[in-house]
């Protein structure tokens, strides 16, 4: 069987430790990555796999129709796992258009192709699509903000509070749609907040990292209160591989890995390891954590069940944050200090 898929965004944080965690998993698939190479996609991440026979970097963009009917007609994909998107809350705020242009026709425009490939196409798939799968990579932060109690799952009402969340709400939308109109086989997943190696270093736990080494100021915003619900990476990889092969066409699965710490409980975490692993001459990194003023719209407290995954799919979490933070601390430090 013919098992070549496309994945987009894989030089990013996730998409690169998936396609690394994939073609390890799975020999028999040949993957393209398809990745626009914004500030946020480096091909360091992937200097692991540069090399393999199963494994094939391009660049382009998804909002390029043109190109990507291109790109399907020369690969004739079997599936796609689409993560390629603007992912930074903070540059939604500022810079709301790229977010609504890339992950909202950006993934209309992919899903689109693929419907024209493998549906109407006067062709030879449309039997045989429902081995086509597309797989939409999605967020927590669909589902608004919680309050000191209660759990995200698949049934939570859509809330999205920033545009970054919004143009991830929109963007689950049209893919739900694809399946509901045209029968299309498609699967979303809705995770939690991601950490691990090879995540850009303008998010949190890069941020604190890098800060702290430095002898910079820590900074955390409001008064540190925020929750989220801490996923490793890798743990999110099987998620998605499980999905991926094992979803029920049209569902959307919630990924997270319970593990709710607040951002002031992370930077203290990651400062008490920093003064064993990496210590500083005197005194402590706790020292350096400073609180900044409050990011508009910040939703306090995000969690996931993750019952259904777990469940129906047999899935699990393998770290939990004290097991995980090490090992990402580990990898920073080498990629700092080198
Ligand atoms: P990232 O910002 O690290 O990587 C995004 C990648 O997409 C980059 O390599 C970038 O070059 C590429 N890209 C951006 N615009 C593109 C375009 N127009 N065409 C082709 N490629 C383009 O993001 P990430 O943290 O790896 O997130 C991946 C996916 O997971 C996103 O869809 C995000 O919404 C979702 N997600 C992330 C988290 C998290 O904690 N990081 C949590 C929940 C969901």
């Amino acid at each position: 069987m013919n098992k070549t898929i496309l994945i987009t965004g894989g030089a990013g944080f996730i998409g690169a430790n998936f396609i690394v965690h994939f073609l390890a998993e799975n020999p028999d698939y040949f993957v393209v990555n398809l990745d626009l190479l914004t500030y946020a996609g480096t091909l360091d991440n992937l200097t692991e796999i540069e090399n393999n026979p199963n494994y094939k970097f391009v660049k382009g963009d998804i909002c390029d129709r043109a190109f990507l009917q291109e790109l399907f007609r020369e690969y004739d994909f079997k599936g796609v796992i689409h993560f390629a998107a603007e992912s930074h809350v903070d540059n939604s705020i500022s810079g709301p258009e790229a977010f609504i242009k890339t992950n909202v026709l950006g993934t209309f425009n992919l899903l689109e192709t693929a419907r024209q490939h493998w549906m109407d196409a006067p062709n030879k798939y449309r039997a045989g699509y429902e081995g086509c799968r597309f797989h939409h990579i999605s967020t927590d932060e669909v589902y608004g903000t919680l309050g000191e109690t209660g759990l995200f799952t698949e049934q939570t009402p859509y809330a999205p509070n920033s545009p970054y969340s919004a143009s991830k709400a929109s963007s689950d939308m049209v893919v739900r749609s694809y399946f509901h109109t045209y029968g299309m086989n498609v699967v979303t997943t809705n995770c939690s907040n991601n950490y691990g190696p090879k995540q850009h270093q303008e998010k949190l736990i890069p941020t604190i990292i890098r800060k702290a080494v430095s002898g910079e100021n820590i900074p955390i915003y409001g008064d540190g209160k925020n929750i989220r619900d801490w996923l490793y990476v890798l743990d999110h990889c099987t998620g998605i591989e499980l999905a991926y092969k094992k979803g029920r066409a049209g569902e959307t699965y919630n990924i997270g890995g319970r593990n709710e710490r607040n951002n002031l409980y992370i930077a203290n975490k990651i400062c008490e390891l920093l003064d064993t692993m990496y210590p500083k001459t005197e005194g402590s990194y706790k020292d350096q954590i400073t609180f900044v003023t409050d990011r508009p719209g910040h939703d306090l407290r995000y969690a996931i069940d993750a019952d259904k995954i777990e469940n129906e799919l047999g899935w699990e979490a393998n770290e939990n944050f004290e097991t995980g933070i090490v090992k990402t601390i580990e990898w920073y430090l080498q990629k700092l200090t080198k």
